[in-house]
């Protein structure tokens, strides 16, 4: 393969629509990307159902409304993305995404090249702030077509294959706590290795809870907790003592969201692991975790912090600052998942993830590749799947076109 001197391939003029990301550069040059324009976007608005109903501190949910984005490219190649929004977390709804993507967003990417990612962020940046989840879907999107394009797995686009395949935990809704022992059971039986718990509605019955499901649990298998804020900073102190025999790997969000205050206290005063999720959107709430020392470890999730480009950094700046981190998600389709899926392969620093959607909703839009307990990714191009038209038609709720 010839080299390539970056320096003859940047051209500062290109800035808002040529060559986003540095270490692209040799496939951009390679195969032409720059020249196939986007011409057509088409956006889903698909109910994805859900084997049972999931209950969290802040919410129950029945079913997930998820949005799908489908970028054709003017030689006819697609790329797919999706948006699952957290009203509580980003202040999202289905139909404001729906309405920023179509009407905001994707206007900005008609007519532009292939390659333009980082000029996507810089335009949706200025066009409208927040909307992590709306901007997700089309950084998605985008990602899966250059990757399609290049004919490579998204992970090589990511920086190359981290590690060899990735462990799925098992996550269990917050129930009463003899059902969520015998959920853990099965789960270790059907060969999980790590069990993440919902807790947060009220601390003793949250310590019963931890209790019981590790009573339930094979040894050796990890147990994870995750309050979603329904803790006060004293109460996490007083559960994470108490739940010290229990041998929890590590705490996730105990606290509110408003309240980062309170994380770095709960970190500062404890020596189990502190995970930070809901607080922490994008790199500068990265940089923030770091200057405060307010978590030990954050979940960076593609809906919040807007897409692969900013989670990239985001990883990139915890290894720099030893903080490990976890790739979330909501409850998404294997498209978001997936996207989720190739980054945590293809960062050092990326050591869990909780890419569990697909194994809680009973009707996907493509196969996910693995199993119940692990994602394995081949070297198909782009998210390495095939999403189905016919079905996310038959699933959708309504279909806009932006061309
Ligand atoms: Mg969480």
């Amino acid at each position: 393969m010839d080299q390539v001197d970056p320096a003859a391939v940047y051209d500062p003029a290109d800035a808002g629509r040529g060559h986003g990301h540095p270490c692209l550069l040799s496939f951009l040059v390679l195969k032409g990307s720059s020249l196939m324009q986007i011409k057509q976007i088409t956006v889903y608005g698909v109910r994805l159902p859900l084997k049972q109903p999931f209950k969290i501190a802040y919410d129950t949910y029945e079913d997930i409304e998820s949005i799908l984005v489908r970028i054709q490219s003017t030689s006819g190649e697609t790329g797919w993305g999706e948006a699952v929004v957290d009203q509580h977390v980003s202040g999202e709804t289905w139909q404001s995404a729906r309405q920023i993507i179509t009407r905001e967003l994707a206007p900005l990417l008609l007519g532009r090249t292939l390659d333009g990612i980082a000029p996507f962020h810089k335009a949706a940046e200025a066009r409208i702030r927040h909307s992590p989840s709306a901007k997700a879907a089309l950084d998605i999107a985008l990602h899966d077509l250059l990757a399609r394009h290049c004919k490579v797995p998204l992970y090589s686009l990511l920086g190359g294959r981290c590690h060899a395949r990735l462990e799925l935990p098992c996550v269990i809704s917050m129930l009463a706590p003899e059902e969520m022992a015998r959920q853990a059971r099965e789960a270790c039986a059907r060969g999980y290795g790590s069990i993440k718990i919902k807790l947060g509605d009220a601390p003793e019955q949250d310590i019963e809870r931890i209790a019981r499901v590790r009573e339930a649990m094979a040894p050796g298998v990890a147990l994870r907790v995750d309050a979603n804020q329904g803790w006060s900073a004293k109460q996490a102190l007083q559960v994470i003592r108490q739940a010290a025999p229990y041998r929890v790997e590590w705490f996730e969000q105990p606290v509110s969201i408003e309240n980062l205050d309170a994380l770095t206290r709960v970190t500062q005063a404890t020596e189990a692991l502190i995970m930070a999720d809901e607080p922490i959107h994008g790199v500068r709430d990265m940089l923030e975790v770091v200057r405060r020392q307010a978590a030990d470890m954050v979940n960076i999730k593609l809906m919040k912090s807007g897409g692969l480009h900013a989670a990239r950094a985001m990883a990139e700046l915890g290894l720099a600052a030893d903080i490990p981190c976890q790739i979330g998600s909501m409850v998404e389709s294997s498209v978001a998942t997936l996207a989720g899926a190739h980054l945590a392969l293809a960062h050092s620093n990326i050591v869990a993830n909780d890419l569990v959607g697909p194994a809680m909703i009973s009707r996907d839009v493509a196969d996910m590749p693995g199993s119940e307990t692990h994602i394995e990714l081949s070297g198909a191009p782009g998210l390495g799947i095939r999403v189905d038209e016919e079905r996310v038609r038959a699933m959708s709720a309504f279909e806009d076109r932006v061309d």
